[in-house]
């Protein structure tokens, strides 16, 4: 697939901000070329547009060349200029999965880009011949969150391969939650095909949703469009600092991760044995959806318990599902204390 016919020409023919880091990037005594206030107090420059020692870190992490990794505020950031990039407003139309993570229809809207919805299975699987059929020519963007927000569930691995091989545009794999999975991650296809884009995050598992940094990785083709788009300076000092301090320590995050996932499973089991619990879905990410014989009753009694999760009820298959991160082990048991209170 050429990509470079699926950008929007405007795109393809802008040329990027050049700012003063842009155009002088080795090493200097006198920087008097960004109108920076001169005296020092740690924040006073301007941050490296490119992020060059983070990206370097998260390269020998991730194993994928530096020129293959985009950094956002947020993943939002990321979504929201692929939609930019690819769909050509009040024309063009992206296709997700239904029920799935919120951001990609509400940066569609942004964007005045149409969203077309497949639903999933009623047990939150996901259907490659559904995505495709419903696809147009219009189409430009594939947007596949595995594990899923807000089911959970890691989706077939074949069934992804079979979009990203069939589809003719775009295909973004939104694995924000791949370091809870079992699933390996599609990051090594990114040799194989050239429309895949990977997303991944701060937010979650590293335990830094407050700084606000997202990844994108892609063909070098597609993150070089990311860069020319985004905003010069899109990534501030103090988040870069912070990334590299958890990055200097991935063996806590691991430690975490685990403790995470074993404290999913006892909640799992806990949550089972309840008489108001319908269904407890499998996850693969560090959440839990439930099905409860009446959720919304329960929802507020939670909230007059101070104990605050997230009523699904109304999504696509979600009748009666409460979404429930997983805590400490402390905010776990009082969860499931308050809700033995209230089936009592
Ligand atoms: C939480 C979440 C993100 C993270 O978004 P950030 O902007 O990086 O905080 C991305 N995708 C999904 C599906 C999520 O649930």
């Amino acid at each position: 697939m050429d990509i470079l016919k699926k950008v929007r020409p405007n795109i393809l023919k802008l040329q990027a901000y050049s700012s003063a880091r842009d155009e002088f990037e080795g090493t200097g005594d006198v920087f008097l070329d960004a109108n920076e206030n001169p005296f020092q107090n740690g924040l006073n420059r301007y941050p490296d547009p490119y992020q060059r020692e983070l990206k370097n870190r998260i390269s020998t992490l991730k194993n994928k060349p530096a020129d293959q990794i985009f950094l956002g505020n947020g993943s939002d950031e990321a979504i929201d200029l692929i939609i930019r990039i690819f769909c050509e407003p009040g024309k063009d139309n992206l296709i997700i999965s239904d029920p799935s993570y919120g951001m990609y229809q509400v940066s569609a809207a942004i964007n005045n880009v149409g969203v077309q919805k497949v639903a999933l299975t009623e047990d939150f699987e996901f259907k490659a011949a559904d995505m495709l059929q419903q696809a147009d020519q219009n189409t430009k963007i594939a947007f596949i969150c595995s594990p899923n927000n807000p089911s959970g569930n890691a989706f077939d691995v074949k069934e992804i391969e079979q979009v990203i091989q069939n589809f003719d545009g775009i295909v973004v794999i939104d694995e924000a939650y791949s370091d809870f999975s079992s699933l390996p991650s599609f990051l090594p296809q990114l040799n194989t095909y050239k429309n895949l884009v990977v997303l991944q995050t701060f937010s979650k598992a590293w335990g830094l949703a407050g700084v606000r940094l997202g990844m994108a990785f892609s063909s070098s083709e597609i993150i070089a469009l990311m860069n020319k788009v985004k905003p010069p300076y899109n990534i501030n000092s103090l988040t870069q600092v912070e990334a590299l301090k958890v990055l200097a320590d991935p063996a806590k995050v691991q430690q975490e991760i685990r403790n995470i996932l074993e404290e999913r499973g006892a909640l799992e089991a806990d949550l089972a044995q309840l008489n108001l619990v319908e269904k407890v879905f499998p996850s693969e990410a560090n959440f839990l959806l439930v099905k409860f014989q009446n959720a919304q009753p329960l929802f507020e009694y939670l909230i007059s318990k101070n104990i605050i999760i997230r009523n699904r009820t109304n999504v696509m298959h979600g009748r009666n599902c409460l979404r429930i991160t997983i805590g400490t082990r402390e905010e776990n048991k009082a969860l499931l204390a308050a809700i033995k209170e209230f089936e009592a």
